[in-house]
């Protein structure tokens, strides 16, 4: 956008704090309890209903409630013996619903499933009208693409995805100033990129962002017309005043944005936003029984997630926002929650405050499961590790010093879900430390550290009895 806008702080506060409307999603999980007012007799809403945003740069009228598709349906091992595999049929399905029922956004990437979202998702995609849908795609920066790769790259997309030009596209997943310089200027992909545009084939530049303060700085000072950008926020980054990462000395490299300071910079700029871990990685999704208690006293009907939902939804300068839904019940729930849009109002907001005191603790990892770690060439599973972990955390499963009175079940409930979660050729103490991993995670998470801490621990706990 061309027009620079300025909020005072207090007003971006109150913006982003007592919120304007509403909007709501759920990573399923219904089976953990985590949608208490999930009435399966509820009538499908309509797609008229469906909470949409115009885009003041072109017009684009863009459903609130956007299709990530990192996370589809896959298929059960034993129907795929060769690896991981989307459950096609499953994914069209969704998609189908999806489009029924109002949404029109969907964002699919180079690396996602291992180029097959594209492939899925162009499938999909293309039994419909070209203008009845959005889709954005992106270069994939942690590949380091010189010109002719970008250039190959940007042809094997819009083939995956049988569609003729890319409504959105993206500069993949920024982290820092020198990569960008690399990628985009040195080499001349974004020059590539821009005549792409000038040709029809890319309809909105802009970028994903998961850097420091000096990246993104860099990004908002070039010259570059950035049509949109897609950011990461969430209620508990937020309201806790949280950087990218909840506790210290655990992340590597250049500290992260602090969300905070990251929204004022991006509503200063007057980007238009796209949201994504609006749910911190399905986390809060799952909130613990006390921190589910009082938001369900507040709202009995309402989703652990819907709350999260409509707070990001109360952002400024959101166009849409994004979430993996890998079944049915949890797009479900979230037309539920987006048709139509229920604003959040400072009597939300005060009861996620309250309801957030204590939850997502300092001793969280802040793992969203999103696998840019994996394959680990020593076979750890480290989402599954760090979501056991997390979930412990948030359970009050870990034991708290032998002479604790609680010590013994939190004992057995950490070990025995540590066990189950992960086989033993992929637990923590298989990891060497060849960090191999670290560059490779946005959230910029410490992993050798972490599955050191984690090893350690577990090796207590099973000589502490
Ligand atoms: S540091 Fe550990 S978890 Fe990371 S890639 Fe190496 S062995 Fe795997
Ligand atoms: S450790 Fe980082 S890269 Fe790996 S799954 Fe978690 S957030 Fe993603």
């Amino acid at each position: 956008m061309d027009k620079k806008k300025t909020l005072s702080r207090r007003t971006l506060l109150k913006v982003a704090g007592a919120g304007a409307l509403g909007g709501a999603v759920a990573l399923g999980l219904d089976k953990l309890g985590v949608f208490p007012g999930q009435n399966p007799q509820r009538p499908e809403p309509a797609a008229e209903a469906m909470a949409r945003r115009r885009n003041p740069g072109n017009g684009d009228d863009i459903s609130l409630l956007g299709y990530g598709c990192m996370r589809l349906p896959m298929l059960p091992r034993a129907i795929a013996p060769n690896g991981p595999e989307i459950d096609e049929a499953a994914a069209l399905r969704l998609i189908d619903h999806a489009m029924a029922h109002g949404v029109n956004y969907f964002d699919t990437a180079y690396p996602y499933h291992k180029g097959m979202s594209e492939v899925v998702v162009g499938k999909a995609l293309s039994r419909y009208p070209r203008n009845s849908f959005y889709l954005a795609d992106k270069m994939p920066t942690f590949l380091n693409p010189d010109l002719a790769a970008a250039k190959e790259i940007f042809a094997t997309q819009l083939e995956r995805c049988q569609v003729e030009y890319f409504d959105y596209y993206l500069l993949h997943n920024i982290q820092t100033a020198a990569a960008y310089r690399k990628v985009y200027e040195e080499n001349g992909v974004l020059d590539f990129l821009l005549r792409e545009k000038a040709a029809g084939r890319i309809r909105n530049l802009g970028w994903s962002f998961h850097g420091d303060k000096e990246a993104l700085e860099y990004l908002l000072s070039r010259d570059t017309r950035w049509d949109f950008a897609l950011v990461q926020f969430n209620y508990h980054d937020i309201l806790h005043g949280y950087a990218a990462r909840p506790g210290g000395g655990r992340s590597t490299g250049a500290e992260p944005a602090p969300s905070l300071w990251l929204m004022e910079k991006m509503v200063a700029s007057g980007i238009p936003m796209m949201l994504m871990e609006p749910l911190l990685g399905g986390r809060l999704a799952r909130l613990n029984k006390k921190t589910l208690a009082i938001l369900q006293a507040e709202r009995p009907q309402a989703s652990a997630a819907s709350w999260a939902f409509r707070y990001a939804a109360s952002l400024p300068n959101v166009l849409t926002i994004l979430t993996g839904m890998t079944y049915m019940e949890h797009l479900q729930d979230n037309l539920h929650t987006f048709c139509p849009l229920e604003p959040f109002s400072e009597k939300d907001l005060a009861a996620l405050k309250k309801a957030l005191d204590g939850f997502l603790s300092q001793e969280n990892i802040r793992c969203t499961a999103c696998g840019y770690c994996m394959p680990c060439p020593y076979g750890v599973d480290i989402p599954a590790l760090f979501t056991h972990y997390n979930r412990c955390v948030d359970d009050e499963h870990i034991p708290r010093g032998a002479r604790n009175a609680e010590y013994d079940r939190a004992r057995r409930a950490f070990l025995v879900g540590y066990d189950r979660s992960v086989p033993e050729l992929r637990q923590a103490g298989r990891c060497t430390g060849c960090a191999k991993c670290i560059p490779l995670c946005p959230q910029k998470i410490d992993i050798v550290q972490e599955m050191a801490r984690i090893g350690k621990f577990v090796e207590t706990l099973k000589t502490q009895v």
